[in-house]
């Protein structure tokens, strides 16, 4: 999608401070952290949200959860971490273009989920 930020940022187009790359997924930091460590989580293919996953794309969620995995051990997130995807208007969602934000680095409020 040549209007989507994080299909730029994937390009190369936009820089980002990478964590992780493989063949199906990128990581980077994300721009305003909200704990000491936030990191994004966004498959290559573009798919806007949660709400798009189907039968046909569902393995790109597979190979992010494979990539987080991977990125906790890397970053060392021993404590413990929190995996959020926004979906909508209502869920805060920004940008239309899937992702996991990874947040770890502090005790994390108890009220949403
Ligand atoms: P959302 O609000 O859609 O769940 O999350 C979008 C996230 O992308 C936000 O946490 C925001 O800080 C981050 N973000 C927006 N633009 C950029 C950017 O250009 N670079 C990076 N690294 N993160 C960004
Ligand atoms: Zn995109």
């Amino acid at each position: 999608m040549s209007d989507c930020l994080f299909c730029k940022i994937i390009a190369g187009e936009i820089p980002s401070d990478k964590v992780y790359e493989d063949e199906n997924v990128y990581a980077f930091r994300d721009i305003a952290p909200q704990a000491p460590t936030h990191i994004l989580v966004i498959p290559k293919e573009h798919v806007a949200s949660a709400a798009d996953i189907t039968e046909e794309n569902s393995a790109l969620v597979a190979k992010c959860f494979e990539a987080i995995a991977k990125i906790a051990g890397s970053e060392k997130l021993d404590g413990g971490f929190r995996v959020i995807s926004n979906c909508g208007g209502d869920a805060g969602q920004t940008v239309r273009h899937l992702h996991f934000h990874i947040l770890a680095g502090k005790k994390m409020s108890e009220k949403m989920v």
